[in-house]
């Protein structure tokens, strides 16, 4: 787990708490830090900093440091967090902004996998309607250069039928183009 240290050497950006809470629609001024959302979060044993910490340095505008951080990556938008903080602050909608602002400022994750899944995921729900598991598996593997990692998983689910051969029917092929569009 990181910790928050050499503030005096790190740039900080003024804008970068106030535009987190504008995009996100969440105030995090609140946070007492308690520690009870990170004590209750399923992945916080993978982040580099815990939830609590990712919270102040985005007070802190510590914003490259977050943007780049393998925990706003790693939270999977469980809500464990959400539900038992004292002064219902919601994180998870906090990360997904902070993903966002990442995507947009072309930041480079030290999570490259998971951001690379993201996309090869919705690029899937666009072509097809829905998700295409292989196509999305191949396209991954193609992605990341990880070709034997959950090879045999992988060969398990196929020959129980859980991965189908072929792509889906595409469905709502308006709807979709319309929904993708606004993005
Ligand atoms: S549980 Fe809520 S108040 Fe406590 S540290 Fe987490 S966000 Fe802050
Ligand atoms: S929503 Fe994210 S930060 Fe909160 S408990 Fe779940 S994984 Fe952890």
């Amino acid at each position: 787990m990181g910790q928050i240290d050499c503030l005096e050497t790190e740039a900080r950006d003024a804008t970068f708490s106030a535009r987190v809470k504008e995009s996100s629609g969440i105030n995090f001024d609140r946070c007492y830090q308690c520690l009870t959302c990170t004590l209750g979060c399923p992945f916080c044993f993978a982040m580099d900093f815990s939830p609590n910490q990712v919270l102040r340095m985005v007070q802190l505008g510590l914003k490259d440091r977050v943007l780049r951080s393998s925990a706003i990556w790693f939270c999977a938008s469980c809500k464990a967090c959400y539900t038992r903080c004292p002064h219902d602050v919601d994180i998870p909608r906090m990360m997904d902004a902070l993903r966002q602002m990442a995507l947009e400022a072309g930041v480079e994750s030290k999570e490259t996998s998971i951001p690379q899944l993201h996309r090869t995921f919705l690029h899937s729900i666009e072509q097809w309607g829905r998700q295409y598991e292989l196509g999305t598996l191949l396209k991954l593997k193609l992605k990341t250069k990880d070709f034997f990692g959950d090879l045999v998983l992988g060969l398990k689910m196929l020959w129980k039928g859980k991965m189908p051969l072929l792509p889906p029917k595409k469905k709502g092929g308006d709807k979709l183009r319309d929904i993708f569009e606004k993005r």
